[in-house]
């Protein structure tokens, strides 16, 4: 599969279609593996964590979440063929998977969110298995482990305890747990709970859902500070290489 290098981080150049048919692929031949959706955020935490950096870079699928990502690539002349967003892929897979009566598990965000998202979910999908449903605010994750297995499994895991948690989870866990495929989603079960609400479709067209963000929740300022950064990084390498770029 071709990859685009951003700081790093080696994305795969595919198409929302392409990505779901790799996936749907994967979990009827049973093959285990996981999907990352990287953000300027996370690219930022990659750069400053080896470790997070190789298990971002060994999964099955990394999909290039955000406009930022998009944008870094042009920079960089790299070939991306446009933004797979995480919440997006999840939806489209859990489409392909009612289809096939694929069994989901949800772990992750406050208590109750997960169930709500599950049966907002599963009304939409028919078809759809919703093995089971865990929050993502446990201590030890043998507890989450143990959840998601005394279930009987799933063929795939939503994975939202936000970056590098989920990331981290799923490379320490997966072996352990008896299901198929991993998907690190951050806010995406809040979003299918109803709990916080995606940007107007018009918002998102125009690659302006960060601001949309913004707008809702000003207190995210902080967070979006980052993405101009990233983007000086980014041209940063172009100019210059990859030199120093990590120290700023
Ligand atoms: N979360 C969790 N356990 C934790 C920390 C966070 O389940 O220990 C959840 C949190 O409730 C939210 C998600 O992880 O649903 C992270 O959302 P965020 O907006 O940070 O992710 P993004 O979509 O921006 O990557």
């Amino acid at each position: 599969m071709k990859t685009a290098s951003i700081l790093g981080v080696h994305f795969h150049a595919v198409t929302m279609q392409q990505a779901v048919e790799l996936a749907m692929t994967r979990l009827r031949a049973r093959q285990k593996g996981y999907v990352v959706t990287p953000n300027p955020e996370i690219v930022d935490l990659c750069c400053r964590d080896s470790e997070y950096m190789g298990i971002v870079n060994r999964a099955t699928l990394v999909l290039p979440d955000g406009i930022g990502i998009i944008y870094a690539a042009k920079i960089l002349g790299e070939e991306l063929y446009g933004k797979v967003a995480g919440v997006e892929f999840a939806e489209h897979l859990v489409a392909a998977m009612a289809k096939e009566n694929m069994r989901l598990y949800l772990l992750g965000a406050k208590p109750g969110v997960a169930e709500q998202a599950g049966a907002k979910l599963c009304a939409k999908y028919p078809g759809l298995v919703l093995a089971g449903t865990h929050d993502g605010y446990f201590t030890d994750a043998q507890e989450a482990v143990d959840a998601i297995n005394s279930c009987g499994g799933a063929d795939v895991v939503f994975v939202c305890l936000g970056a590098p948690k989920q990331e981290k989870f799923i490379a320490e866990n997966m072996d352990e747990i008896h299901a198929t495929l991993f998907c690190g989603l951050g806010g995406s079960l809040d979003v299918f709970a109803g709990v916080s609400k995606r940007a107007p479709d018009i918002f998102i067209k125009l690659g302006l859902e960060w601001f949309y963000r913004l707008l809702k929740q000003p207190s995210r300022i902080g967070r979006m500070m980052k993405l101009p950064k990233f983007l000086l990084i980014v041209i940063r390498e172009r100019l210059f290489g990859r030199k120093g770029n990590n120290q700023s």
